[in-house]
């Protein structure tokens, strides 16, 4: 049995990391892979982006990070001292085990110790969405209580309470993306039809997209929309585009109430690549809460202290995430005197 490993969210690193201590952080997206380096007080000293390749992905991620280590090195601004990645999927903290991730072809994967192998210094891995969320709630003393949603390539929901991040017993808590929302919907890569993500993450914006497009209705947009194409056609006042916005809107915004009235997070914070819309997107997000709001009593006073913010994908919260994990975790051993990982 594996248990929780321990991830303070409050800003310890300040206090206890050494002052030259750097440490990388990597984001493995559906798509892209982000790597950053930041220093003992989170400072972003490096910053670079890849494509991911699922199937050579602890190589990929050992030759980002030696990279890293390479560049610091010589620009002499410090020692990495470890290593912090964030997955989707299932991740076993202790164990540096992942699992399940649907987006990344899904199979298990050693990969803190294939990476600590490659590299020879601590690694440890995180759920991407919890990786965020645990960086999103360091930034900001007042938010003990926040789901941070990740709209991507999938959908998945990283979920800090009383300033723990929440795991769950079966290690898969915020995965809203298998959800159902529209039951008979299109199918998942999970399995199911018609979860939350085949109604709003990235590739199945643009996939609705192109359909409405072939069904011929008059439109702005092109024969092979983007997800971008259609905010953009949408903040243009395009009706096909803006009618698909106000879809994926309506969706986040069921989802973001079960996660407000069951949790009771009073932060919620939608990232990932799709939150690139902008006002495009947060707009009919909040006028769909607002609508819901307006219609029950009960949902109005779930939402009174509640705030809906957007962080954009340029802020690269998965990564800064995994790299303040990684800090936290080695300060930890230190100060216990043991290397356990
Ligand atoms: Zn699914």
């Amino acid at each position: 049995m594996i248990s929780p490993a321990p991830t303070p969210v409050a800003q310890p690193g300040r206090a206890t990391a050494a002052t030259n201590m750097l440490t990388v952080g990597i984001d493995v997206g559906g798509t892209k892979t982000s790597c950053v380096v930041t220093d003992a007080d989170d400072r972003l000293l490096m910053h670079e982006v890849e494509p991911t390749h699922a199937d050579q992905l602890a190589e990929q991620l050992a030759a980002l990070a030696q990279r890293a280590v390479g560049r610091i090195a010589a620009d002499a601004s410090g020692t990495i001292a470890a290593v912090g990645v964030a997955v989707p999927g299932r991740v076993e903290t202790n164990s540096g085990r992942i699992a399940l991730a649907v987006n990344l072809g899904g199979r298990d994967l050693d990969l803190g110790p294939e990476l600590e192998r490659a590299l020879g210094i601590p690694c440890f891995v995180e759920h991407d969405a919890r990786a965020a969320a645990i960086w999103v709630s360091a930034q900001d003393n007042s938010a003990a209580d926040l789901a941070y949603l990740a709209i991507g390539t999938g959908v998945s929901t990283g979920i800090v309470l009383n300033g723990q991040v929440l795991r769950g017993a079966n290690g898969l808590a915020g995965e809203v993306g298998h959800v159902t929302a529209d039951p008979g919907g299109a199918l998942c890569a999970c399995g199911l039809r018609g979860c939350l993500e085949v109604g709003a993450a990235g590739p199945h914006i643009a996939r609705m997209a192109r359909a409405a497009v072939a069904s011929g209705r008059p439109t702005t947009l092109p024969a092979e929309p983007t997800t971008a194409d259609v905010f953009r056609a949408a903040a243009a006042g395009d009706a096909l585009a803006t009618e698909l916005a106000q879809d994926v809107a309506e969706r986040l915004a069921r989802a973001i109430r079960a996660l407000v009235l069951t949790l009771g997070v009073n932060h919620i914070v939608i990232g990932g690549g799709v939150a690139a819309a902008g006002e495009a997107l947060l707009g009919p997000v909040l006028a769909a809460i607002d609508a819901e709001r307006a219609a029950s009593p009960l949902v109005d006073a779930a939402f009174r202290e509640a705030t809906v913010e957007l962080l954009s994908p340029q802020a690269e919260a998965g990564a800064r995430g995994a790299a303040h994990i990684a800090r936290e975790r080695v300060s930890i051993q230190q100060q216990k005197g043991v290397a356990t990982r």
